[in-house]
C-alpha cells in the first residue's frame, strides 16, 4: 500500500509534502498505518501531496509535481493526489489518502479510482498532521469498491489517543458486497436516492455531466428511485469552509516554529528564528491560509467570519441532514470538471478553490461520501486521452455500509 505523506510511518520520512518537515521521521506510526500492518499489509512507500494537505491539484507540494496516469499533461487532483496516482498507475493496490474538504474524492474522480471519505470520528486521527482537526478524515484510494470496503474495516474503530474518535463498532464493509455478475436484475429494487439539484447546472463541465446522467440512468435501470433535492445552503458551503478550514489550520501550523520539527533558521534572537523558520518552511499556499486563518479569528473580525461561518455549517448540517432523511443517499458529480492541466489553476487560488464545490459540505456536515468511477467525459475534438469522470455518493453518518453496497455496481 502507498501512504500518504500526511500520515505518519515509523522510521521513514514524513513531510506532508513540506519542506518544514523536511527530513522529520516520526518515532511512531499513525493510528490507521499501525492498524493496516497489524491486517497484514505492506507499506511501499509514501505518497506526495500538496503541501499540509491544502490544494487540489498536488502542485502545491513543496517537492515535486505528480502527473495523472491518464494523461501526463493533467494533474491527478489533490491534496492525495500522490494516493490517486499511485493507484491508478497500478504500482500499488490501494493507497491511504487524507480528505479534509476533498482531498481523497476529488483525486479519486481526476485519476478514475475509488476513494471513501469516511464518516468525522470513524478513522482515528491519531498521527495524521493535522490541517483542520474538525473536518480532517483519513480513508482508502483503491481500484475496486470491494478493496476500499476492505482497507476502510481495517482502519475503523474507536482510538484513546483520539478523543474524537466514535465509538461505533466497525462492520466488515466488504462481507455484505456479491460479485457484481452474482447481483439479481434489480439489485436497487427500493432504494430512494436524489441528485443535489445545485450540482446539476452551470459550472459543471458537459463532459462530467453527460457521464453522471448515464451513471443515474444505470441506478434506475437497476431499479432504484432516483429524484432530486434542492439544498438551497450549498453554494454557501464553500465560503464557510475556508474560513473554518484556514481558521483550524493558522492555529496547527504555529507549532512549525524549527523548535519541535524540520529544518530550523538559526538566528540570534528567537524570534528572528520562528520568522526565518517559517518563512523558509511555508510555501506561498501555506502562507495565504496562515494569514487567512489568523485574520479570520482575529479580536474584531471573530464575529463577522469565523463565528457567521459556524453559524453557516450548522444550516448546512441540518438541511443536509433533513434531506438524508428523506432519501437514502444523495448523489452528485465528485468535481465540476475533470482533471486540471498542470499549470492551469495553481496561479488563481479562487477558481482552485471552486472546484471545491461538491465536496466540502459533506466534511462541515461530518458525512460520509465515495467517490466511484462512472465513466468518461466525450472524446474530444484534440484527440487527447478522455480523462474518467467519479461519482460522488453521500450516506448518512456512520451509514458507510449502504453507500458502499450501491458504489459496488458500478464494478
Ligand atoms: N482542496 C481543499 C483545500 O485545499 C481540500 C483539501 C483537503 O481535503 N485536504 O482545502
Amino acid at each position: 500500500m502507498g501512504i500518504k505523506d500526511t500520515l505518519c510511518t515509523a522510521g521513514l520520512a514524513t513531510t506532508a509534502g513540506a519542506s518544514a518537515l523536511r527530513g522529520y521521521v516520526p518515532p511512531y506510526d499513525a493510528a490507521a498505518v499501525a492498524r493496516l500492518r497489524r491486517a497484514g499489509a505492506l507499506v511501499l512507500g509514501k505518497c506526495n501531496c500538496d503541501a499540509f494537505a491544502m490544494g487540489s491539484t498536488t502542485e502545491a507540494s513543496d517537492y515535486q509535481v505528480t502527473r495523472n496516469p491518464w494523461d501526463p499533461r493533467c494533474v491527478p487532483g489533490g491534496s492525495s493526489g500522490g494516493s490517486a496516482a499511485a493507484v491508478a498507475a497500478g504500482q500499488c493496490v490501494a493507497a491511504l489518502g487524507s480528505d479534509t474538504g476533498g482531498s481523497i474524492r476529488q483525486p479519486a474522480h481526476f485519476c478514475g479510482v475509488v476513494g471513501i471519505k469516511p464518516t468525522y470520528g470513524r478513522v482515528s486521527r491519531a498521527g495524521l498532521v493535522a490541517y483542520g482537526s474538525s473536518l480532517d478524515c483519513v480513508g482508502p484510494l483503491a481500484r475496486s469498491v470491494e478493496d476500499a470496503a476492505l482497507v476502510l474495516s481495517a482502519i475503523s474503530g474507536a482510538d484513546e489517543a483520539d478523543a474524537t474518535s466514535a465509538r461505533q463498532p466497525a462492520p466488515d464493509f466488504a462481507a455484505g458486497l456479491q460479485p457484481v455478475r452474482e447481483l439479481s436484475d434489480r439489485p436497487l429494487a427500493g432504494r430512494r436516492l436524489a441528485v443535489v439539484a445545485e450540482t446539476r447546472g452551470a459550472g459543471v463541465a458537459p463532459g462530467v455531466s453527460g457521464a453522471v446522467d448515464r451513471a443515474l440512468a444505470h441506478l434506475e435501470s437497476l431499479g432504484a428511485e432516483v429524484g432530486e433535492v434542492s439544498l438551497p445552503t450549498f453554494q454557501v458551503g464553500l465560503p464557510a469552509y475556508y474560513v473554518i478550514a484556514t481558521s483550524e489550520a493558522s492555529a496547527n501550523l504555529a507549532r512549525f516554529d524549527g523548535v519541535r520539527y524540520g529544518p530550523r533558521h538559526e538566528a540570534g534572537d528567537l524570534r528572528a528564528m520562528y520568522a526565518g523558520t517559517r518563512h523558509a518552511g511555508l510555501g506561498p499556499e501555506v502562507k495565504r491560509r496562515v494569514l487567512m486563518g489568523t485574520y479570520a479569528l482575529s479580536a474584531g473580525y471573530y464575529d463577522a467570519y469565523y463565528k457567521r461561518a459556524q453559524q453557516v455549517r450548522t444550516l448546512v448540517q441540518r438541511e443536509l441532514n433533513a434531506a438524508l432523511d428523506e432519501w437514502d443517499l444523495l448523489l452528485s458529480p465528485a468535481a465540476p470538471t475533470t482533471a486540471y492541466r498542470i499549470g492551469q489553476v495553481c496561479d488563481d487560488p479562487l477558481e482552485m478553490y471552486q472546484g471545491d464545490l461538491m465536496t466540502v459540505n459533506l466534511n462541515l456536515a461530518g458525512l460520509p461520501a465515495i467517490t466511484v468511477p462512472c465513466g468518461f467525459e466525450e472524446p474530444r475534438d484534440d484527440g487527447a486521452a478522455r480523462l474518467p469522470v467519479g461519482l460522488q455518493i453521500i450516506g448518512r453518518a456512520f451509514g458507510e455500509a449502504d453507500m458502499i453496497g450501491v458504489a459496488h455496481v458500478f464494478e
